[in-house]
């Protein structure tokens, strides 16, 4: 039997890897624009990592991580997000000395055992930003604004973006009281998981995505019920300003976020054309992350966007740059004496850094110039016997079909200004 890739995974072959690329660098110019720098954690923690960084009472780390022993007997974990080990390379880093806040950001595949379908995989990459060390609402304003912008500048708008704040451990110490006092008589009908979180995190039941859970759960207390003076403010501080950045966005009382270190802020946008798995990044506020792994309390604030599911919105709008780079030049020889020569002017060539390339399989001349066509290569440097023996390279313009002859000893510089005409032009 051949072998097949994992469940979950992608293969992303050429035409489809340049799209990624795209992606990747708008991401990547937003972030140099804003003053963030990037960060490449390893693809494995120690587990502990996440049960303590990502929490115990998350669907991530019951139920979705990829665990093993290592040949040491030590609990490993393939990394289901970013944001945990990010803060313990912030401390183990000591980040703290340098001047802060530490603006970081990440590219990268994550891995989640989840059950596959569209937009959901095993293996899947996640672009995402962290401030450490600033617990000023214009932190959040500013990361929110990053993410707008960089949908703004993929041509992405419509777009919901929701806002909420969940408070501090105060407010949601009280709101806790209060949803388990609503919940109390209806009980019964909540799904299996939102049983257990009725006593291990309630806040969570807003979250879950069973019709019945979110029927029942209409009217309870809203975490902006009970938000202090303190989160209340800041809350009222970062709506301002992402009114001054024009991000345009929705307060979502019942967005709580499904990772327990989450404080104040909480964001999620939505994009609606992609189907059921219409989330493309979430994140907020994580004020006690840091110091629950062991550094010294640093606030902080992040977000996540699944790469997947933002080339999937991409794809359905036509936003996605459909062209190739293409060949300036396809190198036609004839024969190995041609083939010795041509190899020759490429080398001279692509010390250049000009785009050449060359038939590799010593196919007739006919089959040379359609893979030249095909590649869309604008030029064929057609070399055989006849040439050889004159001394000369025959340049065709495949666009237009006409051709010249150059002497072989200035062909170098004849093809390179070519080049910078065209790059000019
Ligand atoms: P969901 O509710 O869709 O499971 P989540 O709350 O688990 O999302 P986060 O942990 O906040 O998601 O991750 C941030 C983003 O990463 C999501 O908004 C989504 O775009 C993407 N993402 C999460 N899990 C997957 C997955 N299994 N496959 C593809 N993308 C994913
Ligand atoms: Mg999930």
């Amino acid at each position: 039997m051949t072998i097949q890739r994992p469940k979950g995974t992608q293969d992303l072959l050429p035409g489809t890897v340049e799209q990624w690329q795209y992606l990747e660098e708008t991401m990547r110019s937003v972030c140099r624009d804003y003053g963030y720098d990037e960060i490449r954690t390893p693809m494995f923690e120690a587990t502990e990592l996440f049960q303590r960084g990502v929490g115990q009472t998350t669907d991530i780390v019951n139920k979705e991580m990829y665990t093993f022993l290592d040949k040491g007997d030590r609990s490993m974990t393939l990394r289901p997000e970013l944001t945990a080990s990010v803060c313990r390379a912030y401390v183990e880093n000591k980040l703290y000395g340098q001047p802060q806040p530490v603006k970081l950001f990440y590219i990268g595949p994550m891995f989640r055992y989840e059950r596959p379908q569209s937009g959901r995989f095993r293996q899947f990459h996640q672009f995402g930003v962290e401030v450490l060390g600033a617990d000023q609402a214009v932190v959040d304003a500013e990361v929110i604004s990053l993410v707008w912008d960089l949908y703004r500048r993929l041509g992405l708008t419509q777009l919901e973006v929701h806002v909420n704040s969940v408070g501090c451990p105060v407010c949601r110490t009280k709101h806790r009281a209060l949803l388990q006092e609503f919940l109390s008589t209806r009980r019964e009908e909540l799904c299996k998981d939102c049983g257990d979180r009725y006593d291990r995190n309630p806040l969570r039941i807003l979250d879950c995505k069973n019709a019945t859970c979110q029927a029942v759960t209409i009217g309870a207390p809203t975490t902006r019920d009970t938000l202090c003076e303190d989160c209340s403010t800041h809350f009222g501080r970062v709506l301002g300003l992402l009114g001054v950045a024009g991000v345009v966005y929705r307060v979502n009382p019942r967005l709580v976020r499904g990772l327990d270190y989450y404080t104040k802020t909480a964001f999620e946008v939505m994009v609606e054309e992609i189907g059921a798995q219409s989330a493309i990044c979430g994140g907020g506020r994580y004020d006690g992350l840091v110091e629950e792994i062991g550094g010294p309390p640093t606030p902080g604030f992040g977000f996540a966007m699944g790469l997947e599911r933002i080339l999937a919105a991409l794809q359905v709008k036509h936003l996605l740059p459909e062209e190739k780079p293409k060949l300036f030049a396809m190198l036609v020889a004839l024969g190995e004496k041609a083939q010795t020569e041509g190899f020759s002017l490429l080398s001279a060539l692509r010390t250049h850094e000009l785009p050449v390339s060359m038939d590799l399989l010593s196919r007739s001349l006919k089959a040379q110039l359609k893979a030249a066509d095909r590649l869309g290569a604008r030029y064929a440097l057609i070399l055989g016997e006849e040439e050889l023996e004159k001394k000369v390279l025959v340049i065709r313009d495949l666009t237009l079909g006409e051709q010249i002859e150059v002497p072989l000893n200035q062909a170098v510089e004849e093809i390179h200004k070519m080049y910078q005409r065209g790059v000019n032009a």
